[in-house]
């Protein structure tokens, strides 16, 4: 034991000496100033004593103050300076993979080491972490991934949870996990990480855990709302908001100063989207004023002029455009640079920011742009707290994200552009005030901000919980609604309940609440359970070529494009890709064209024809062979197959599996000459999105369709559907195939009661006695 303690201490002596050195150095010497400055190295010393006094420790400050760059160091170091260095081991998770990249490539930078020593990341599928890495960056989701097989995270001495005030799915759950954790592991030190100052709730749940606030100072900003931007422009609304004199005097400027032509120009876009948005109705100051008024509609026109008005007469300093997300941010990125002032590279430098972008265009947006160019950075919410850009000093709010939204009581979920909270309005103008006083442009008016829910609701609260139930279970938790009961805010009974009920549906889940194996392969995918579902079938029937695009195209945003102005030759240009009733299959057409253009080198043109977005075509791609690895990670793939194995065109499995994955969601067809009509067992009559192939249809010869999706809006409609026969659904619907056969039948005599469809009774009579044979012999 000695002989290692020695080597173990030779190793640290050896990490100090190196950065010693390092900081030393030229480069070394100008980091270390950097930090000094940031208000947590203030408080480091403070910091430290809390960490060693404390297993648990509340850190919260300004976003930008430091936190997660920092306290991370700061623990390696003094962890280092102690001659413990070599045997601690940090784990720091990040709600995004994208931030536990970036910000361990920033650490590695500040101690001027290469990404893989002494600090790495891990991510799904992607990672860089050597022998000697001691802080590991990783997403939640890693975390939670490494507790399936050390509950007891052994050689881990420090946990950080990162952006706690998000309060994502994971975190929520991961903080159970870890208060469970503590006290088994009494040497083991938890500190949570949260940029708002709602410490006192995470305090209170780990038993009144100390807080340390790191005092920030922030310059202030000039906050501008809807009434003022349409005002610059020409416009007055009703009511008349106040404008301060400073406004009075911009506005008399912008009138005198501004082209006429671009004016007139801009004045019938505003006229056109304030029709659009029906802006006369938001006059009440309620939150009915939120329905009605949809920035979508006004986004891009005042977006494109806010930033020429910057950019011609605004001081120095970078633009931050907070977008809903990553589709309307390409779409605002080819107009902009369709514009002569903002597409011109001597002037403008526009650089985009969400989850999915590439590290080189990472660190494009740190760097300070040539003297005489703006920087202008179009972002998600991301920007919100995760990433800091310094050099910021006006921000133009949209005013809503993406969001997932459940609604248990109808079971229904999506994922839609909603309104922010005032919170996080507040943290996207502080964004401005960073070096020097800033200026705010929200694109809503101030009643609509006055109608914003203070906070968001929790993750957890507002989503569905099949994964999270499944997790609960693979980790071998317990009772699913017990150990939910002990969340930081606990979900609705129903939700929990919805879920489980699910989980037994679908088959992962038995009657005891038991994994049953199909939900131990499920557990392993992280993904949605129906599309894991698909996966694992199409792997075990060998038609995974066409289901890995199918799974791919469900998970990113639909390739096929539907323009506001040509909504009928997009249309038609889908159903090109149909001849079978089905969305699905008309996916895997559409992308297997793609691939034979691309090899072409005519991809863009195919894409341009058949009305196809490039990108999310490309995301299917990508996401394929990610789907396929982790495929090998469950075994279910043999890890020399090749996903090229020809799909058999074997269509009707296809539609077996695609039915096997979608089912419980189901609807009956009913043709009635020259139209015809679809019912489900929960709602009735249903209606089908007007894109969908089925819909340019007058009959559909078959009895059954399934679908991804029901959103209700007034009535309740299906997205992406697939006709399926009797037989696929009698044998693929349900429970079948995990051998529940009592189960199945009940559950298809409801469903025959339900529909009354008389051929389906015939077929299952038959099914009945072959499968009553089958058991029997
Ligand atoms: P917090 O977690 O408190 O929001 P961070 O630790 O992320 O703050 O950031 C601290 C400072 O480091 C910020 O000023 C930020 O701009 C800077 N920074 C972070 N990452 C990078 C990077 N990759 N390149 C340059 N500067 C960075
Ligand atoms: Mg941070």
């Amino acid at each position: 034991k000695s002989v290692m303690d020695k080597i173990l201490r030779r190793r640290s002596l050896q990490l100090r000496d190196q950065q010693c050195a390092w900081q030393e150095s030229p480069d070394g010497k100008k980091m270390l100033k950097f930090r000094r400055n940031l208000p947590a190295y203030k408080e480091k010393d403070r910091l430290l004593t809390a960490i060693s006094q404390n297993q648990v420790v509340i850190i919260s400050g300004e976003t930008g103050c430091g936190k997660t760059t920092q306290i991370p160091q700061f623990i390696l170091e003094s962890e280092i300076e102690s001659v413990r260095g070599a045997v601690c081991s940090i784990l720091c998770t990040q709600p995004r993979r994208i931030s536990a990249m970036s910000v361990s490539e920033r650490v590695a930078s500040e101690r001027g080491e290469k990404l893989g020593e002494s600090v790495g990341f891990k991510v799904r599928l992607e990672g860089m972490k050597g022998r000697d890495t001691r802080l590991l960056f990783c997403t939640t989701g890693i975390l939670l991934r490494r507790l399936l097989v050390d509950r007891n995270l052994k050689g881990v001495t420090h946990v950080i949870v990162d952006e706690i005030h998000e309060r994502g799915m994971n975190e929520d759950f991961l903080l159970i996990v870890l208060k469970d954790l503590l006290p088994r592991r009494p040497e083991l030190k938890l500190i949570l990480m949260s940029a708002t100052l709602d410490a006192e709730l995470f305090s209170s749940y780990f038993g009144g855990a100390t807080i340390i606030n790191i005092p920030g100072f922030t310059y202030p900003v000039r906050t501008h709302f809807l009434e003022y931007v349409l005002e610059m422009t020409g416009y007055r609304l009703t009511p008349y908001n106040q404008i301060d004199d400073y406004g009075q005097e911009k506005l008399w400027k912008m009138s005198k100063q501004a082209p006429r032509k671009r004016k007139s120009q801009i004045a019938s876009a505003v006229e056109d989207t304030l029709k659009a948005a029906n802006f006369n109705e938001y006059s009440s100051h309620t939150r009915e004023s939120l329905t009605c008024w949809n920035p979508d509609c006004i986004g891009f026109n005042l977006i494109e002029y806010l930033l020429c008005y910057i950019c011609e007469k605004e001081r120095p300093g970078a633009v931050l455009v907070f977008m809903t997300g990553w589709d309307d941010i390409n779409s605002l990125k080819d107009k902009l640079l369709a514009n002569p002032i903002l597409g011109d590279p001597f002037r403008v430098l526009l650089l985009t920011c969400h989850g999915s972008m590439a590290s080189s265009e990472q660190r494009l947006i740190f760097d300070e742009p040539e003297s005489g160019v703006r920087k202008i950075v179009l972002a998600t919410n991301i920007a919100e707290t995760s990433i800091t850009i310094n050099d910021v000093v006006f921000v133009i709010d949209c005013g809503k994200a993406k969001e997932t939204s459940y609604d248990a009581l109808n079971n229904t979920s999506c994922l839609l552009p909603s309104w922010i909270s005032k919170v996080s309005a507040q943290q996207r103008r502080g964004r401005a005030g960073r070096v020097q006083p800033g200026e705010c442009y929200h694109l809503y008016p101030r009643c609509v901000y006055d109608a914003f829910a203070e906070y968001q609701l929790p993750e957890i609260l507002r989503t569905p919980l099949q994964s999270l139930c499944l997790q609960i279970k693979s980790l071998r938790l317990g009772s699913i609604s017990e150990f939910l009961s002990r969340a930081l805010q606990s979900p609705e009974l129903l939700a929990v309940q919805n879920a489980i009920e699910y989980l037994k549906i679908i088959g992962a889940l038995d009657r005891n609440e038991d994994l049953t194996v199909l939900g131990k392969y499920l557990a392993m995918l992280p993904m949605e359970p129906k599309l894991g579902k698909m996966l694992i079938l199409g792997a075990i029937f060998n038609c995974l070529e066409p289901v890995l695009t199918i799974v791919a195209g469900l998970s990113v945003r639909d390739p096929f494009l539907a323009p506001m102005d040509k909504k009928d030759l997009a249309e038609a240009a889908k159903s090109q890709f149909s001849r079978d009733y089905s969305d699905h299959l008309a996916l895997v057409r559409a992308f297997e064209g793609w691939k034979v253009a691309e090899r072409d080198l005519a991809g863009y043109e195919y894409c341009w024809k058949n009305f196809l977005s490039a990108q999310s075509l490309k995301a299917v791609d990508s996401l394929r062979k990610e789907f396929c690895s982790l495929l090998k990670d469950t075994g279910l793939v043999d890890c020399n197959t090749s996903i090229y194995n020809g799909w058999g065109h074997d269509e009707h499995l296809v539609r077996a599996v695609i039915c096997y994955g979608l089912y419980p969601g189901i609807s009956s067809v009913v043709n009635n000459g020259r139209s015809f009509s679809l019912k489900t067992m929960e709602d009735g009559q249903v209606l089908l999105y007007s894109n969908s192939v089925n819909a340019r249809e007058s009959e559909i010869p078959y009895p059954w369709l399934v679908f991804n999706e029901k959103i209700k809006v007034n009535s309740v409609f299906l997205r992406d559907s697939t006709a399926i026969s009797d037989s696929v659904l009698l044998l693929f619907g349900g429970s079948i195939l995990q051998g529940d056969i009592d189960g199945h039948l009940k559950m298809m005599g409801g469903y025959l009661e339900f529909f009354m469809n008389p051929s389906v009774a015939d077929l299952y009579q038959c099914l009945r006695r072959e499968l009553d044979e089958l058991i029997q012999n």
